[in-house]
């Protein structure tokens, strides 16, 4: 915004600033002391010593002082005094008037002499402890000139700087150079006297205006007043800029609470106490398919949702425990950081639990109302303080198996988290090296027909040849790699070297009635260049998509997206079949099988072991599995079957398909060709 509140004090300050010195150019601040006004002094009268006789008088604004000298002697003195102070208070510490203001004396002044050129002195005695030497009288600073008044044009308007300080006076007293100049600062009185009378006769001095003109300012005082109170704004401005960009840089914009930034530097404040460093536990909550709420609502009530969110969340700090000493920050999209002061151990699953119970309370935006799941992890400061990336990373390990335990739970970082985390990351570092290495093969493990008994599909299953990662099989590492990031690299290596294979065998494949069942990572159908990637491989191995089929896991795909749901439509649109795999394992309601673009269901190995017609529940679930199927006309692979009587009661209940150790363990390619051969 253009006009600020910051421009408009600018502006205003700038019409003061300019209005104070054209007010100052008109006189606004120009001060007059007229002296012979009454009021403006406290007293005056004449003096006289010596063979002189003095002689008073006021008439209509003006004062005549007439000295008659009778005799001349060395001690005649006449003069007229306007007093600032009275009399009484020259003992004491005589309290005169400050006249530093005053830069001109308005002058008229007559006077006559029986002398050529006669000339008055005008005296404005200034009092200060620091000039008394001998006596109080002497205590006075003689700032004088001797003018010819009768002079009009020179003696009108008399600058207050032509006056000096009498020499007499700074010899006598010997006064340091430092007190010798003019001082009008506490003048006493002012004195009009002849300067010299020589002869026998009459003095007579008329005064008629006597007007000391000054500014309470001096434009250049105004100038520099203005420019300092320029300085002083603009600096006030630069700091206030400053101090809110630093603001700005530490707060998230969407929610007003810290960032990642500003809780970063609250916590190493924290650490950085060298007296009573505080325990601090660290709350890193992630809400659950947040971004389900982005996909099906718009990221405007995404963007309520948080804000109410972080409200909420809030408030149920405070009301936990009033007394909490807290920081909570917005860290990335729908990911939040709690950090508590010295809260006691027995407290952090209690506060987890409120927190949990907080997230799961319905969030009222416009007119819906959204329910959200998070999952919390929690690390801990100890007494010899770890820094907030340390703390960050233990909490957010912690929540990776608070999530890995199911929805809306809480962990806490532990000794057993730590050394378990050190082992993934150990595997995830030796799978990246083994992916550098190509180390890895494929095994392919034959799916057949129930009904004919025939090999129909084979699933392609991956073997690392790392001797590091020795008896680490895919169960493990596969959802290391998707942990850590490298599942991408992992599954397109597995298209790609499958699609070889296909390549190099077309011939000896019947590929018309024969399929290719490739597991891939859900994680990998919401990466933006997946559809692409695989088209383009297909393209590059003349690979028919008929010949392929796609494993999904029915867990992951509790977490889809509208991208990963779209992405997985899109594959089978190219006409390459999607199977929902180790089904039964999710949430999936039976009714909700029909978003999903898939076209096979895969019972998991857990319905499958045990399974026989006097497992009532077992033999249940399967038979309602393969109901459902039918209507929603899907088939149905069986996995993990190990015995003949397992076999026995798929068939009698029409199932579609058959995998299992009973029927043949992940044989290599060159194994699965005899196998398909000798049929
Ligand atoms: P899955 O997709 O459910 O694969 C089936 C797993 O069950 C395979 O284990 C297979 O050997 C095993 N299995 C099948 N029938 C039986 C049986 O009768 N008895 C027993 N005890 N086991 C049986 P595997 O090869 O260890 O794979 C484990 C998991 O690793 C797979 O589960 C899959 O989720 C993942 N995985 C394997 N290869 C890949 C791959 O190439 N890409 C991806 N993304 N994941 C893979
Ligand atoms: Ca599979
Ligand atoms: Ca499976």
């Amino acid at each position: 915004m253009l006009f600020n509140y910051r421009n408009w004090a600018l502006v205003a300050l700038a019409i003061v600033s300019l209005s104070s010195i054209v007010a100052h150019r008109l006189g606004v601040f120009s001060l007059h002391l007229d002296l012979l006004a009454q009021g403006n002094h406290s007293d005056w009268y004449p003096t006289n010593i010596g063979g002189v006789m003095s002689d008073f008088s006021e008439e209509q604004d003006a004062i005549f002082l007439t000295c008659k000298v009778e005799d001349i002697r060395s001690n005649n003195y006449c003069s007229f005094s306007i007093r600032f102070s009275p009399f009484s208070t020259f003992e004491d510490n005589a309290l005169g008037k400050n006249l530093n203001n005053y830069k001109n004396l308005d002058l008229d002044i007559d006077y006559e002499a029986p002398q050529p050129e006669p000339m008055i002195k005008i005296s404005f005695r200034n009092y200060d402890q620091a000039y008394v030497k001998y006596d109080d009288y002497t205590s006075f600073k003689y700032n004088s000139l001797i003018l010819n008044p009768n002079l009009k044009e020179t003696t009108n308007n008399l600058s207050m700087q032509s006056f000096s300080v009498e020499q007499w006076w700074i010899n006598q007293h010997n006064v340091p150079s430092i007190q010798s100049g003019l001082d009008f600062s506490n003048i006493t009185y002012i004195e009009i006297l002849p300067n010299s009378m020589p002869k026998v006769g009459d003095y007579q001095i008329t005064i008629n205006r006597m007007v000391l003109i000054g500014e309470a300012i001096t434009e250049q005082t105004l100038l520099l007043a203005n420019m300092i109170i320029w300085l002083v704004v603009s600096l006030m401005f630069s700091i206030q800029r400053n101090w809110s960009l630093k603001r700005l840089a530490k707060t998230d914009t969407l929610t007003g609470v810290f960032n990642r930034r500003g809780l970063s530097d609250w916590v190493n404040f924290k650490f950085s106490s060298f007296y009573n460093k505080p325990d601090l536990t660290l709350f890193y909550i992630d809400l659950d398919d947040f971004k389900r709420i982005n996909d099906g609502h718009g990221h405007n009530i995404g963007d309520e949702v948080l804000l109410n969110f972080s409200q909420s969340i809030q408030e149920s700090v405070k009301s936990f425990q009033y007394d909490l000493h807290y920081k909570f920050a917005r860290l990335a999209g729908d990911e939040f950081a709690l950090v508590v002061s010295d809260l006691s151990s027995e407290n952090i699953g209690v506060l987890a639990k409120h927190l949990l119970a907080e997230i799961a309370r319905p969030i009222l935006v416009s007119t819906t109302s959204i329910r959200l799941n998070g999952s919390i992890g929690i690390s801990c400061s100890s007494k010899n303080a770890i820094s907030f990336e340390e703390m960050l990373h233990q909490a957010d390990v912690a929540m990776y198996y608070a999530k890995n335990q199911g929805k809306n739970q809480y962990k806490k970082f532990d000794a057993a988290i730590a050394q378990d985390n050190l082992e993934r990351e150990a595997i995830a570092t030796k799978l990246s090296k083994a992916i550098d290495n190509n180390a890895f093969r494929l095994v392919f493990m034959p799916i057949y027909e129930c009904a004919s008994k025939k090999m129909a599909k084979v699933e392609v299953l991956l073997r690392h040849c790392s001797e590091e990662l020795t008896g680490i099989g895919p169960d493990v590492f596969i959802p290391i790699a998707e942990e850590f990031h490298l599942i991408n690299k992992i599954d397109l290596w597995v298209i790609e070297h499958t699609f070889i294979v296909i390549d190099q065998h077309k011939a000896q494949l019947d590929l018309d009635n024969f399929r290719f069942c490739i597991n891939v990572s859900a994680r990998e159908l919401s990466h933006e260049h997946f559809n692409s990637q695989f088209s383009a491989l297909l393209l590059k191995y003349a690979i028919e998509p008929e010949w392929i089929e796609i494993e999904i896991t029915e867990t992951s795909l509790v977490d889809v997206t509208e991208r990963s749901i779209a992405s997985l439509a899109s594959i089978r649109d190219m006409g390459i079949d999607v199977a929902l795999d180790d089904f039964g394992t999710g949430y999936t309601a039976f009714n909700q099988l029909v978003n999903y673009p898939v076209n096979c269901l895969k019972i998991d190995k857990s319905f499958v072991d045990d399974l026989s017609e006097s497992n009532k529940t077992k033999a249940t679930m399967v038979k309602a599995i393969l109901s459902i199927a039918e209507s929603f006309d899907l088939c149905v692979v069986a996995e993990g079957i190990e015995t003949q009587e397992q076999f026995d009661f798929l068939l009698d209940n029409n199932c579609d398909y058959a995998q299992g150790y009973f029927l043949s363990k992940p044989i290599p390619f060159e194994r699965l060709l005899e196998l398909l051969h000798s049929d």
